[in-house]
């Protein structure tokens, strides 16, 4: 049993990025086709910590999570030192989402304007003709074979990149990702048989032994649930994150108080400076599949939707135009390097030099405050780190004996000055990809010989 059918835009996956795109596209008239291979009751239904911002939604012109979308008014983020001794307070609004029900009423405003939405239907890969892609190749539920063409397809599949990773590796679009540059997390939901001050503060804990090259959580849901988990650097032959959170999580006192697992899973998931182009021929990649997650904290959901919103952006732009090239698209590269991946990537650079450090030196350098609580606000929100009071600091650290960790400081705060500059210089065409690219990996290369590391 087959099916052949023509569409404007298929979009494959109907996560926060696919979603957030067909409910923004929706209202162009095109005829587009939105799949996912989960069930309704089970949208957005990949584990997640569930945060996010409010400005996300300000930001993108979508009304921000109510009713029940809400488990929990965000406050702020409190951040633990290794030996929990600091602990830094950073304000900020936003919410833990219940993930299905924002992702169902974005489905059902995309659909309620004409988008085909077709659930429980498995993405089998591209359908690539004349050097572009000219559709996907699925399987629905019943087992029927679809073969869905399109002038444009969307590739939100998340991490997995189901569409692009079966692309020719050479095509710039379909560049991979190296391990040791995502982390693979695991989360539980619990209900806890305690009362939990302050839900209206999330806590996030660096901690190396626990967490290598990642961190550890605590999200409340209310006062009796919460979401917890931890993330790891793959790649580098640690644990599982699955494991370790039985082995030191789950005994700690915040935890071990559970009347009952309310879920648990685990998924990869990017943590590296944005992928070199998100446009391709016939094809488009936002969300987790074009590396758009914040490689410091690891959130992805705020930039997979701001990526959708500026794919839906040039999806219009092309309409107006008749012309849905690479180079009539490519504005979703320049918008989304100018108003977030210039940061992301200054934030990759900053990650990079965490995931080196020791608890030790952790501990240290939050309890000097060698960086300060509003400057990792600042510093989160446009990728420039500011290192508090570097002449005063200079004469004092060298007088306690931690001259290297601040040294490096400064070259990491040097570094992420300057890869953020190359990202604001974005080619403003295709033509120009290749040059830039080779710029980007020169300043890597040089960032991890002064840092004295091969790779991350
Ligand atoms: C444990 C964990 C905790 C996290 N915590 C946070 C957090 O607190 N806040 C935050 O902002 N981010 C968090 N993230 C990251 C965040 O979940 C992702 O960045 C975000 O979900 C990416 O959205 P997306 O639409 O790109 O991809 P996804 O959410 O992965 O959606 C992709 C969609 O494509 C579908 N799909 C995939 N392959 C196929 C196929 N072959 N056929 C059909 N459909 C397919 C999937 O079913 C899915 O619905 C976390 C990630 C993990 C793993």
């Amino acid at each position: 049993m087959s099916r052949a059918e023509t569409y404007d835009i298929v979009v494959a996956g109907a996560g926060p990025a696919g979603a957030t795109f067909a409910y923004f596209v929706s209202k162009l008239g095109l005829r587009v086709a939105l799949l996912d291979m989960r069930r309704w009751d089970d949208l957005w239904g990949k584990p997640c910590g569930d945060a996010i911002s409010h400005h996300t939604f300000t930001d993108i012109g979508l009304e921000p999570p109510r009713g029940d979308e809400v488990r929990q008014h965000v406050n702020g983020i409190l951040i633990y030192s290794p030996n929990e001794k600091t602990v830094f307070r950073v304000d900020g609004k936003g919410y833990i989402i219940d993930r299905t029900k924002l992702g169902q009423r974005l489905v059902k405003g995309a659909a309620d304007k004409g988008v085909e939405v077709m659930l429980e239907t498995r993405i089998l890969g591209p359908i690539v003709e004349d050097g572009r892609v000219a559709g996907v190749k699925a399987r629905s539920s019943r087992g029927e074979l679809l073969e869905l063409r399109a002038r444009l397809v969307v590739e939100a599949t998340g991490a997995s990149g189901a569409i692009k990773s079966r692309l020719p590796p050479e095509w710039a679009v379909a560049e991979r990702l190296e391990p040791y540059d995502m982390n693979v997390a695991y989360r539980e939901r619990r209900e806890l048989n305690y009362e939990i001050e302050n839900p209206d503060y999330i806590r996030i804990y660096l901690n190396q032994s626990i967490a290598p090259g990642g961190y550890w959580w605590f999200f409340p849901e209310g006062r009796s649930e919460v979401n917890a988990g931890l993330g790891v650097q793959a790649g580098k032959g640690y644990p599982s994150p699955r494991n370790i959170f039985y082995e030191t999580l789950a005994t700690r006192p915040e935890l071990k108080p559970t009347t009952r697992v309310l879920s648990a899973a685990g998924a990869p998931l990017p943590t590296r400076r944005p992928a070199t182009t998100m446009v391709g021929p016939g094809i488009i990649t936002i969300g987790d599949a074009g590396f758009t997650v914040n490689p410091v904290h690891g959130g992805g959901m705020s930039y997979s939707m701001k990526a959708a919103r500026y794919a839906a952006n040039a999806v219009e732009e092309a309409v107006e135009a008749g012309d849905w090239s690479v180079k009539a698209l490519w504005s979703l590269n320049t918008e989304y390097m100018r108003n977030v991946g210039a940061k992301q990537a200054a934030l990759d650079v900053f990650r990079i030099f965490l995931q080196q450090l020791s608890d030790d030196e952790l501990n240290y350098g939050m309890e000097k405050r060698l960086i300060r609580e509003q400057d990792t606000y600042e510093a989160s929100a446009s990728g420039q780190l500011r290192i508090s009071a570097w002449d005063k600091l200079v004469r004092i650290i060298m007088g306690l004996g931690r001259p290297t960790l601040l040294l490096k400081l400064k070259t990491v705060a040097d570094y992420m000055k300057r890869v953020r500059s190359l990202y604001l210089e974005y080619p403003a065409s295709p033509e120009d990809l290749p040059r830039w690219r080779a710029r980007v990996a020169e300043l890597y290369s040089s960032y991890f010989k002064d840092l004295g590391i091969e790779h991350p």
